[in-house]
């Protein structure tokens, strides 16, 4: 196997509030990897908790990790026999599921046990991410779209794949009503991929007047304060107003809630992640015979989502606040961290 290394600058996680860029050469099989230049990041929620607090729901920093789950490049090397060519543009799928077990041969790569998902703290050794200048990935990862589509609409193809596979585990959403609690960049992508899926009506709540703004321009018909109560009492009547709702804060008030909102035989997707441990009214979901589903990151819902940003018939750029070069990492992950001033941030690779 011919291995061959080079010069790279990569974002790292080293503990708490402690985020460089740093020389970190890179090591690649040029007869097996694709090698990607990476052009753009998006910071997401887990990158802002690695450096906020060291840790990300129950993946612990142990050692530096380079940040990054969501990012777009051009294909800079590929080995012999590969379909893909030397400057194709490339959305690169993080997941690395074995692809072994009962689980990936089932077609349910997303929650393989052994799934290297890039970016990620949860298994030791850590599996580094791509907020770096260069990657080395297998074909498998890489989508490429047409020389047309932005940068920084792309970078959004792994976000907005988590919102199709939300939509994807609610089922049918054609004619029905459906409520998005959080309109942070998840929710507000969900809004959009919602309506792409048929939804008559898309409503959203979230405490931050942006937050409901953005929720607009992604869609959404209403926005609601849920501290409002006076606004949502009606939800509740009659054993709930929404067909599908879909979680994406994570607040406790907000998961408790769905449960009266919806309505009999009704979906609540789970895809809000921040408390463990939750006071949900069973009794109401049990006589409403409502199903309550987990949404984790996605399968096949990447490629659509590539092919969704690529055709503009999603898109998410109300969501984009700002722009930093990679050398800023540290005051994108802070502006990134403060919901009051930002959506999401993105980092330029050159
Ligand atoms: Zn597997």
């Amino acid at each position: 196997m011919s291995i061959r290394t080079i010069e790279n600058r990569a974002c790292v996680a080293y503990g708490i509030k402690d985020v460089r860029h740093v020389n970190m050469p890179v090591s690649y099989s040029s007869e097996e990897q694709i090698l990607v230049r990476v052009a753009r990041g998006g910071i997401c929620g887990s990158d802002i908790h690695y450096y906020q607090h060291a840790r990300a729901g129950m993946s612990i920093l142990k050692n530096p990790l380079v940040l990054g789950h969501e990012f777009i490049g051009v294909i800079q090397a590929v080995p012999p026999a590969s379909s893909l060519k030397v400057g194709q543009r490339v959305a690169v799928n993080p997941s690395q599921p074995c692809n072994r077990c009962a689980l990936c041969l089932e077609g349910k790569q997303n929650v393989c046990r052994s799934m290297k998902f890039m970016g990620s703290a949860q298994f030791n050794p850590h599996v580094d991410g791509g907020f770096c200048e260069y990657v080395a990935v297998s074909e498998a990862q890489c989508v490429p779209y047409a020389d047309h589509a932005s940068d920084q609409v792309m970078v959004f193809a792994e976000p907005l794949a988590v919102a199709i596979h939300a939509v994807h585990q609610a089922g049918d959403l054609v004619g029905k009503n459906v409520l998005i609690t959080g309109a942070g960049p998840i929710g507000c992508l969900v809004i959009a991929a919602a309506l792409n899926a048929g939804a008559a009506q898309v409503i959203a709540t979230d405490m931050s007047p942006r937050c409901r703004e953005l929720a607009l321009q992604m869609g959404a018909s209403m926005t609601v304060d849920p501290s409002d109560e006076a606004a949502t009492a009606s939800w509740a009547e009659n054993g709930g107003y929404f067909d599908v709702c879909f979680e994406a804060s994570g607040a406790p008030s907000a998961i408790a809630s769905t449960a009266s909102f919806t309505r009999p035989k009704g979906t609540v997707v789970q895809l809000g992640m921040g408390h463990n441990t939750v006071e949900m009214p069973l009794g109401l979901l049990l006589v409403k015979e409502i199903k309550l589903v987990g949404s984790f990151r996605f399968v096949d819902e990447f490629t659509t989502s590539v092919r969704w940003l690529e055709s503009g018939r999603i898109d998410p750029l109300p969501l984009l606040s700002a722009e930093f070069a990679q050398g800023a990492v540290v005051e994108a992950l802070e502006l990134a961290g403060d919901k009051s001033l930002a959506a999401k941030v993105q980092l330029v690779f050159a």
